[in-house]
């Protein structure tokens, strides 16, 4: 199953450690023949490289849209070397056998990501190069492919240990890799066709990405894990700078995520300094504040407890003062869309404290797609980006909510959009009061949330839970009156949720009841 690497096709746009693996595949007496930019690369470097055009007997045309694309450089990367036929065509046309193909294709992500004009990044589609890398994956069994940079040095490796030849084993591995890469690819392609003519139907795109990172392990230490970049062009956790602590795990960009999605519906222009707390993907703690500062406080004093080892997310600059607060207490992971350096110069004090700036925040109203996986499937749809701000709310009771419960209505029911479903949210002056995440029934939800309010009173030492004239939201309908009458129990005097119920009507009569003001959004929020 050892193959004797005799021929090399070089064809590279990133160049990296490309002179090197030349000078090492000379060395083991391998002959290489490689495409314009690559060849003139190889022979500066004074490597000896047959140019690819004399092996099609053409030269490079339509401005290196057609260079390899010939029989003779995909006959000789197809052609099954003990097959009689195949040799025999080999023979009649002249085809010389190709046994490794190093290639790496047109940077069309980093040509997207850069945000390229639409002529640049067409042209930045590759086409002889995934066609080169399937066919040489197909015909693993006599030919080596690598598409990565970071494969050489095992490539070399393998070469030197094995007297220039490469095992069965070795080639089927960068076959899969090679697949991986020409699939990653035509996602990228797909996907930016699909945001550039704003078409979301999933038909029109695929979900994948490429590997970003490899992780030590998955939501568990047993679970091998990697974090894959789809070049969604989003500021948020995959495109984010780490300015400083080691690696997030998969549970730290999970979390990270649900908080920066969360501060994302604060922009502030309009909602001020604003501060959001994650564990476990659920807010423990919200506010808005004057200042980041107070921001922070306020969304730490709903839960100080759950907030240890948090996620804190900021909606503008971190600035030296907030950063004071923040490292008084055990945080995980700080993002934000930027630092100064005042600030960055206090978070360093803290070695594990990883910090990520993102240069900005995702617009909510963006549109794109999520996925989750379930068994033997993927389950894709639209992201919810349905935003408080965008709906016509109807009154129901017989009390309009006063201006300031509107406003703290409209800042709860914006958290419990991100709060795992069934999710009650309480809110007071911008402020979350108490939440209630993941219930399987919506009372029961309330009465944490109230729950929580009532230990957050007792902690901060105030003489009353903030839940006492609050507004509280419910991210979709109160299906029986008993979920809103424990909410008015806990001092809440006026609601927001879709409404839709069949019982509506029981639930409104018993706000009425009690004097409080319910309004209608018509949209619900549920995330599971
Ligand atoms: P070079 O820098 O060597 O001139 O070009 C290397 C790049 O050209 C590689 O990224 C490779 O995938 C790509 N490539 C190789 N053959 C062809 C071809 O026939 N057509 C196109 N469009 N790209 C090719």
């Amino acid at each position: 199953d050892h193959v004797k690497v005799r021929t090399a096709l070089l064809s590279v746009s990133d160049k990296t450690g490309i002179i090197e693996l030349a000078q090492a595949l000379i060395e083991q007496g391998v002959k290489l023949l490689s495409t314009g930019g690559t060849h003139k690369a190889v022979a500066a470097a004074g490597l000896a490289v047959t140019d690819v055009s004399e092996v099609t007997g053409f030269p490079e045309i339509m401005d290196g849209r057609v260079k390899t694309l010939h029989p003779n450089v995909h006959g000789g990367l197809l052609s099954i070397r003990d097959d009689a036929e195949h040799v025999a065509a080999m023979k009649e046309h002249g085809i010389e056998g190709i046994d490794l193909a190093v290639i790496n294709l047109y940077p069309f992500e980093e040509v997207r990501a850069a945000g390229g004009d639409y002529p640049t990044t067409v042209e930045n589609i590759d086409i002889g190069g995934p066609a080169m890398i399937r066919a040489s994956a197909k015909n693993h069994a006599y030919v080596t492919i690598v598409t990565d940079p970071s494969d050489y040095p095992s490539l070399i490796e393998a070469l030197r240990s094995n007297d220039g030849q490469t095992a069965y084993a070795f080639r089927q591995k960068l076959a899969a890799k090679a697949y991986a890469r020409t699939a990653a690819y035509d996602t990228a392609i797909s996907n930016w066709f699909a945001e550039a003519l704003d078409i979301e139907i999933p038909r029109y795109r695929t979900i994948g990405g490429i590997l970003k990172e490899e992780m030590r392990y998955g939501e568990n230490p047993h679970q091998s894990a990697g974090f894959y970049v789809t070049g969604e062009n989003r500021p948020g956790v995959a495109t984010a700078r780490l300015l400083q602590g080691k690696q997030l795990s998969y549970n730290n960009i999970n979390d990270t995520d649900g908080a920066f999605e969360l501060i994302g519906e604060f922009a502030p222009e309009t909602s001020g300094p604003t501060c959001a707390i994650i564990k476990h993907a659920n807010p423990c703690g919200v506010a808005v504040g004057p200042t980041l500062k107070d921001a922070y406080l306020r969304a730490l004093a709903c839960d100080s407890t759950s907030a240890f080892g948090g996620i804190i997310a900021l909606n503008q600059l971190l600035d030296a003062e907030t950063a004071e607060e923040i490292v008084k207490l055990f945080t995980e992971v700080i993002i934000a869309p930027d630092v100064s350096p005042e600030a960055q110069q206090i978070i360093a004090a803290k070695k594990n404290l990883r910090l990520l700036v993102t240069g900005g925040l995702p617009d909510p109203r963006s549109r794109g797609l999520t996925a989750k996986t379930v068994a033997g499937g993927l389950l894709v749809q639209t992201r919810d980006n349905g935003m408080i701000e965008d709906i016509d709310l109807r009154v129901v009771t017989k009390r309009a909510p006063t201006e300031t419960e509107l406003a703290d209505l409209k800042f709860a029911y914006k958290v419990a959009k991100h709060v795992k479903s069934n999710a009650i949210v309480y809110a007071k002056d911008g402020q979350t009061a108490g939440i209630g995440a993941g219930q399987m029934s919506r009372i029961d939800s309330a009465r944490i949330a109230g729950l929580k309010a009532e230990e957050a009173a007792k902690a901060m030492g105030w003489a009353q839970p903030l839940t006492k004239g609050s507004a509280v939201a419910s991210e979709a309908f109160f299906p029986f009156a008993d979920g809103l009458l424990s909410a008015i129990a806990a001092g809440a005097t006026a609601v927001i949720q879709p409404g839709g119920s069949m019982r509506d009507d029981e639930v409104i009569a018993a706000a009425n009841e009690h004097d409080v003001a319910m309004v209608f959004t018509g949209m619900r929020h549920f995330r599971h």
